[in-house]
Parts: structure tokens; C-alpha cells; sequence
């Protein structure tokens, strides 16, 4: 889901948003903007920087190739900051679906079947961006008044695409326990953006102003607040997030809920959470939490 966070206080009413999205999946889903990631240090190229990261493995990286199509309806000053951002669009996009794999999986067998790409880039007053579709083929609009706004803010405008789309094309792979009679914990759309936003971050593109947020529970709302959660538990029970994923799967006949992260890491969510609020490693402006 997406992307738009033009004011920071915007937040809310952008996540409501995506929790009526979350349950169309044919339908443009408006992302709350996780803005621009200028302000971050990141990857020279957005490799995983997990240690656990899946690395060689041929396979797993080929299914991880969707095939692309670019649908650039601005050819206009705006839709040239894109080009000159991202020149070459098809291997960029490529690599990003194979960064996600590496850190939301490790066999081949494991990934979701997922393999087209359309991104739209649009002079689009209305939205920073939007994603629609799910799993096998996806339709990413990205506005060029967007891109604008966050090169008029002295920002990294490929900066900015790389994390936009390495969050939408988590969506592609992630396990999201989308089937009848599954999907069913309230927050479950919470904690699938707080994947999104995880991803992002481990691969070096955090959203712009994102840090640590430890008020209320872990999974009131999306995006980086459980994704900071959720990275510190990574690093204290390594491979976490890629044993949550698989627990995810739509199909399986059985409803998520977090006492699989007990299951994962032999502690209880809410025993995490209250260890977590007194980390002192996640209470400053870190981007990656203690990772
Ligand atoms: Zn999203």
C-alpha cells in the first residue's frame, strides 16, 4: 500500500486509509508517504545489509526477477526527473524484487509466485503514489509532482524510488494470510506494512524522518513503527522477520495472530514490546535499531 505522508501528521488519516484498502486487493491502494529517504545513509546499491540475508543463490534470485513494464504517460520536465533518476528503469527494478527476496526469504520454494511490474509514472495531482494488484502481477503509479517536490527538497530523487518500490514490491512477495477464513487478527494490515517498511529499512532506503515510536501497543498502526519492533527483534532472535513471513502464508488454514511470535522467538509479543520500550539503542533517531 503506499506512500503518500506530504505532512507528517497526515499519518494517521493516511494508514486509516490503507486499512479499507487492505481488503481490495484490485483496487489503487493510497500509501501513507513514507516520503523521501534523502536524509538516510544507505547501500550503495540497497543489498541487504541483514547478516542473514540470503546472498548466492541463483534460483531464489531468478524467481525473484519480475519481468517490467514501464508506462511513462509524463514526458514533461517533471517525468524527465525520473529518467535522469533512473535512466535505466527495467534492471533497477529488477534488482529491487531480488533485494526483497533475500531478506524475506531463503529457498526457492518459499516465494510467493509473483512476476510482473507496471510502473506507472504519472503527473498525478492527487496521490504521491499508489500500488494495485497483488502478488503475481502489480501496477505501481509514482506522480512526477511527487518526485518534484522531493528534488525541491534538496533530496535523493532515485533515493526516493528505490525505497517507494522496495516497500510496494514487498507487498508482491510478502506473505499476507489474505484467503478465506484467515486474515482475520484486526491489525494484521498493521503488522503487513510494518513488513514493508522493515525491508525497506534493513535494505538501507528508511523513509524519510522514520524512527523508533514507542507509545501505545506494537501494532496500532503501520509502516516503520512495528518495522523498528520488529528489527529489534530480528536482532535479538536472528531471522525473526523471515520465520514471521512463513507464518503468513495465505492458504495454510490457519489464521495469524502474533502468538507466532512467541512461537518464533519462546517470548510473548507483549514481553517483547515492554522490553523493547526500555532499549535504549531504540530510543534516538537510529535507523536501523541496534541492527
Ligand atoms: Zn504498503
Amino acid at each position: 500500500m503506499w506512500l503518500r505522508r506530504m505532512r507528517r501528521n497526515a499519518r494517521l488519516t493516511a494508514v486509516a486509509m490503507t486499512l479499507l484498502a487492505c481488503g481490495e486487493a484490485d483496487a489503487p491502494q493510497a500509501e501513507s508517504a513514507d516520503g523521501g529517504s534523502g536524509a538516510g545513509a544507505h547501500g550503495p546499491d540497497g543489498g541487504g545489509q541483514g547478516g542473514s540475508d540470503a546472498s548466492d543463490n541463483p534460483e531464489l534470485d531468478a524467481k525473484c526477477t519480475p519481468t517490467f513494464t514501464l508506462q511513462m504517460e509524463d514526458t514533461g520536465p517533471k517525468g524527465q526527473i525520473f529518467t535522469d533518476a533512473v535512466p535505466d528503469p527495467e534492471p533497477f527494478v529488477q534488482e529491487i524484487g531480488r533485494t526483497v527476496c533475500r531478506i524475506l526469504y531463503r529457498e526457492l520454494d518459499e516465494v510467493r509466485d509473483a512476476n510482473h511490474i507496471t510502473l506507472i509514472i504519472r503527473d498525478d495531482p492527487d496521490y504521491a503514489g499508489w500500488k494495485m494488484g497483488d502478488v503475481g502481477n502489480i501496477t505501481v503509479m509514482i506522480s512526477t509532482q511527487h518526485l518534484a517536490q522531493v528534488q525541491g527538497q534538496g533530496m535523493d530523487v532515485a533515493t526516493e524510488i528505490h525505497g517507494i518500490l522496495l516497500h510496494e514490491m514487498t507487498h508482491m512477495y510478502q506473505n499476507d494470510d489474505k484467503a478465506p477464513g484467515e486474515g482475520t487478527y484486526p491489525d494484521l494490515p498493521n503488522v503487513v506494512e510494518g513488513v514493508a517498511d522493515f525491508v525497506r529499512i534493513r535494505a538501507g532506503y528508511p523513509p524519510s524522518g522514520a524512527q523508533p515510536s514507542k507509545d501505545g501497543s506494537w501494532d496500532d498502526t503501520g509502516y516503520w513503527k512495528p518495522a523498528f519492533f520488529m528489527l529489534w527483534i530480528d536482532g535479538k532472535h536472528p531471522d525473526f522477520l523471515y520465520h514471521l513471513n512463513l507464518t503468513m502464508v495465505a492458504g495454510d488454514g490457519v489464521p495469524w495472530t502474533p502468538d507466532t511470535i512467541q512461537d518464533i522467538t519462546g517470548v510473548s509479543v507483549d514481553d517483547l514490546w515492554a522490553e523493547y520500550l526500555g532499549a535504549s539503542c531504540c530510543a534516538g533517531s537510529t535507523q536501523t535499531c541496534c541492527q
